[in-house]
């Protein structure tokens, strides 16, 4: 497996309610996330299937032993799948990535 921590954490695509507005669904304006990827929640609100609830995967999250978890839609993958990230933009840690792993880690042990 390469280096990449987040191809062996995998834990932001398996914990929040991945929502966005519905203008980010392909078919409307500029939009590319894949609409049957995708759950309607309010007339402007869309979220990806799978994290409904929250705690529990995304649909487009895959998982093999050789490349560890990957977004199966990576280029077309909504903004807030953009906007979280294990570095933040002045270059210190996101702490809430060692957070999902906690939490992970803990679901494990119980
Ligand atoms: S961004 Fe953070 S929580 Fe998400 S996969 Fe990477 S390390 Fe894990
Ligand atoms: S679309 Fe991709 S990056 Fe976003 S939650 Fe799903 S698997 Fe993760």
């Amino acid at each position: 497996m390469t280096s990449n921590p987040c191809f062996e954490c995998g834990q932001c695509c398996q914990h929040f309610r991945v929502s966005f507005y519905h203008g980010e669904i392909e078919g409307n304006g500029t939009g590319i996330v894949p609409a049957e990827l995708t759950t309607k929640i309010t007339a402007h609100l869309a979220c990806m299937k799978g994290t409904e609830k929250g705690g529990a995967p995304c649909t487009a999250l895959r998982h093999t032993k050789e490349d560890g978890y990957r977004c199966s839609i990576y280029e077309h993958r909504p903004s807030p799948c953009r906007e979280f990230n294990i570095i933040n933009d002045d270059g210190s840690l996101n702490v809430d990535c060692q957070r999902l792993q906690e939490v992970a880690k803990q679901k494990r042990l119980n």
